[in-house]
């Protein structure tokens, strides 16, 4: 049997990280096993459809290099692959559950079922549909249709019994039908429903194998059951545990709330955009790598064999099995995808960084900068592209800082160290033909052996009063190469008015 797989977003906005990781796990699985990946759109809430989003979904697969072998934009034999543009599929679909007894017309108004859920939650209750209009008869049912009444088609869940199914991560699932909603298969818009469109294009696609979040989990015996109705073999379900992450509980207000101990209370909760966790697009425009997003996606929730963490994606789609899948939810933690992208630029050629990093050092630099030298300081020391114009901004623009900086017990510097030394080293610097590195170490270093100092008590308050930094890339001489000879003296001299 080829292995059919899909992913089936609804285009509603962004690449949602857990969104992301379904596409991950779905492509992988496909390649893996030498089969199909499709892509399917699934508007058919159109009021929750944002304009551009389909074309995000696109552009985050192409980027991820999770590239579809049938899907809207490159078509295929079981198109169409919009759901609204399969929307006379439907329908017959479901008239074939009515004959069967599976579902049925409902004709109920809006006004009835609010009361019916208004007083369902007086009592304390979860509203489900009373199956009202089950008892219409074929006639009363032909003639509401002849008149053109507004009506949805429910399923018929039988009120008795059980429901199940067989998930690869949660085992065999079973509830009792009892709990179960008489679902809107197609709405008064003739537009099928998730819960159905799910099973009709699912089978008629040919999909093998379903993966995605488990918040379908409940859902799912109910589409058991229309799979029995039909006769059709269902898929191999395979619902992910979501992808979580730590916060701070929070108030109304949006406070931290505290707890007894004064701390704030940690919890934990889904991914949210709302809540400021970052989407896909959001962290490549961070300048993150698409290659570790992707590498540490995958381990959100997947275990390889062996102890190696860093993986490919061609690597990925040898080596992705069913068997790694956790049981139990993940936590996205920004700190280890820091990690791992700091990881991954470490990787890179000096070339690459430098293509990398250049757009973000040109924002704030001057023409001229020596960016390459800049690159090679900052390589071993970036998380994210995006976080390059802070680290620099010194360098173009001196920042306040206090006098404390001069400060360090290590480095055996004062207040009063920093100022002897900044005084003592201006005349050597100002005498410098040669800014080059390396004769600014070698006659800086000279200077200090002649004097006896330490080297820490020279150049520790040398690149502070350069940078206004306690941390930078580079050191002393780096910095002052850097920023050249003039820019260097005027620092300097700065710096040292503020001293006194
Ligand atoms: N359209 C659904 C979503 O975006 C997909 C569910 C499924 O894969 O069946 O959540």
């Amino acid at each position: 049997m080829k292995i059919r797989t899909r992913f089936a977003p609804s285009p509603t906005g962004y690449m949602h990280l857990g969104n992301l990781r379904t596409a991950l796990y779905t492509y992988l699985w496909a390649r893996k096993n030498g089969g199909t990946f499709i892509l399917r759109i699934e508007d058919t809430d159109q009021e929750r459809e944002v304009a551009g989003a389909v074309d995000a979904i696109y552009q985050s697969l192409k980027i991820a290099g999770l590239s579809h072998d049938e899907g809207p934009d490159v078509g295929g034999e079981y198109g169409p692959y919009v759901q609204s543009e399969r929307k006379d599929m439907y329908l017959p679909y479901a008239k074939q559950l009515i004959e069967k007894g599976k579902a049925y017309y409902c004709f109920c108004s809006r006004e009835r079922l609010d009361r019916c859920r208004a007083e369902a939650e007086a009592k304390g209750e979860t509203f489900k549909y009373d199956k009202h209009c089950l008892g219409l008869s074929k006639e009363e049912i032909q003639k509401k249709l002849d008149a053109g009444e507004p009506y949805v088609i429910r399923q018929n869940v039988p009120t008795e019994g059980k429901a199940g199914f067989d998930d690869v991560i949660y085992g065999h699932v079973e509830v009792d039908c009892s709990t179960l909603d008489d679902n809107v298969l197609i709405k008064a818009d003739g537009l099928p429903t998730y819960n159905f469109a799910n099973v009709i294009d699912d089978h008629t696609m040919g999909i093998t194998h379903v993966m995605r979040g488990n918040e379908y989990l409940s859902s799912a015996p109910k589409y058991n059951l229309m799979y029995e109705a039909f006769g059709w073999e269902p898929p191999v379900y395979i619902h992910l545990t979501p992808v979580m992450t730590r916060d701070v509980q929070k108030d109304e207000n949006g406070q931290p709330v505290t707890g007894e101990d004064g701390q704030p209370v940690e919890i934990v909760r889904k991914l949210s955009k709302r809540k400021g966790d970052p989407t896909f697009e959001d962290l490549l425009s961070r300048g993150y790598l698409v290659e570790a997003v992707i590498n540490y996606m995958v381990l959100l929730g997947w275990s390889p064999k062996g102890e190696e963490e860093f993986f490919t994606l061609d690597e990925l789609e040898k080596l992705f099995d069913l068997e790694g899948l956790s049981k139990s939810p993940s936590i996205f933690d920004m700190q280890k995808l820091n990690w791992f992208n700091a990881e991954y630029i470490r990787r890179l050629t000096p070339e690459k960084y430098r293509e990398y990093a250049g757009p973000w050092l040109e924002k704030v630099l001057p023409e001229g900068f020596d960016l390459g030298r800049l690159c090679e300081l900052l390589q071993g020391r970036t998380e994210f592209f995006g976080q390059l114009p802070e680290m620099v901004a010194f360098l173009a623009k001196m920042p306040d800082f206090p006098n404390d900086f001069y400060v360090n017990k290590k480095q055996k510097s004062t207040v009063e160290s920093a100022r002897d030394a900044l005084n003592s080293v201006l005349p050597v610097l100002e005498g410098i033909g040669d800014w080059s590195e390396e004769n600014l170490h070698d006659t800086v270093l000279d200077f200090i052996a002649g004097r006896g100092m330490k080297n820490g008590q020279m150049l520790w308050p040398l690149r502070i009063a350069v940078s206004g930094q306690m941390n930078t890339p580079g050191g002393a001489f780096e910095i002052m190469y850097l920023l050249g000879k003039d820019e260097t003296l005027s620092r300097l001299k700065t710096s040292m008015e503020r001293l006194g």
